[in-house]
């Protein structure tokens, strides 16, 4: 799941338990050990494009 931290910017968690914390070399979730689906990088990461467009245009750096 992706949600948003305080400041705004998407932050990834586990779809089985929601926490933050991934092992980066296996994409495995620390607390469950659930994989990380290659659909969720993805949505991750297009969700941080947008947030990046989206504070580069309350910048005015367009
Ligand atoms: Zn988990």
């Amino acid at each position: 799941m992706i949600f948003a931290n305080p400041a705004g910017a998407p932050e990834l968690a586990c779809d089985e338990c929601g926490c933050r914390w991934f092992d980066r070399r296996t994409d495995r979730c620390y607390e469950c050990g659930a994989a990380v689906a290659q659909e969720a990088k993805e949505a991750f990461r297009r969700a941080v494009d947008d947030w990046q467009a989206r504070r580069r245009g309350f910048d005015g750096k367009v």
